[in-house]
């Protein structure tokens, strides 16, 4: 086996076991990305302590959902899996059409909205905590993450444990345990979302560049971690001011 973070992985699972310790019905979200993966291990070598979830917005490019039948089978865990509702859907199509996310960010941060910020909202009633996978690394909205903090979006705790871990050291560890990932990561894509709304990113670009990529690098979130924009606005204004 390849060399791997032994102090990072260690500490990770530390980390999760504290977060199921104190908040016991707390959720693992994942979007089956690489980061998400290292979490699934990291859980499935403690017996599964937390729930997972991921969302099915409806667009996922096929790999992702094949990876959702692989984690399955390979760690024959369940994963909870929230969908939109129908009827908003419907409306938005009718409105302003299937592919409206393109016209503009309000289009697009309603279809989002209405795919993955409702449905979590709903998958997280009840929750005292939820975990993500999100990176510092991984862009210029998530340079500050905390490594845990108070979501005031969903009203619960979120706790970000792979916040101060590089994209080497996620992939040390996938190559280390052989965990399974998405195969659209050998084709260029370091971060996967919708499929219209991803492409595979050229040499030197940033690892979210492929996300939305027809806007400016620092509105790419979707709403699932609005605090993300809200200090990335504040830092930029901070920035002009000073
Ligand atoms: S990523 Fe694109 S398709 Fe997916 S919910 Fe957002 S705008 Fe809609």
């Amino acid at each position: 086996m390849s060399e791997f973070p032994e102090t990072r992985w260690q500490a990770l699972q530390d980390s999760l076991a504290s977060v199921a310790q104190e908040f016991p019905n707390a959720v693992v979200a994942s979007s089956l990305a690489a980061e998400d993966m290292v979490l699934t291990h990291a859980l499935s070598e403690l017996g599964f302590p937390l729930a997972m979830l991921t969302l099915d917005t409806g667009m996922l490019p096929a790999p992702t959902l094949a990876l959702l039948e692989t984690v399955r089978q390979h760690y024959g865990c369940a994963i909870e899996v929230w969908r939109p509702e129908e009827q908003a859907l419907q409306h938005y199509v009718a409105e302003h059409g299937a592919y409206a996310f393109y016209e503009s960010v309000a289009l697009r941060k309603s279809c989002c909205q209405i795919r993955k910020v409702e449905p979590l909202r709903r998958a997280l009633q009840g929750r005292g905590a939820w975990v993500t996978g999100q990176r510092r690394g991984q862009g210029v909205t998530r340079e500050d993450l905390p490594l845990s903090e108070f979501d005031t979006a969903f009203g619960l705790q979120k706790f970000n444990p792979l916040a101060e871990w590089s994209h080497d050291e996620v992939w040390q560890l996938i190559r280390h345990f052989e965990i399974p990932y998405n195969t659209l990561h050998d084709q260029g894509y370091p971060s996967i979302g919708c499929d219209p709304c991803t492409r595979a990113v050229k040499p030197g670009e940033d690892l979210r560049a492929g996300r939305w990529w027809w806007e400016s690098s620092d509105s790419k979130e979707c709403g699932l971690h609005g605090a993300n924009l809200q200090r990335n606005t504040v830092e930029q204004e901070t920035q002009n001011h000073g």
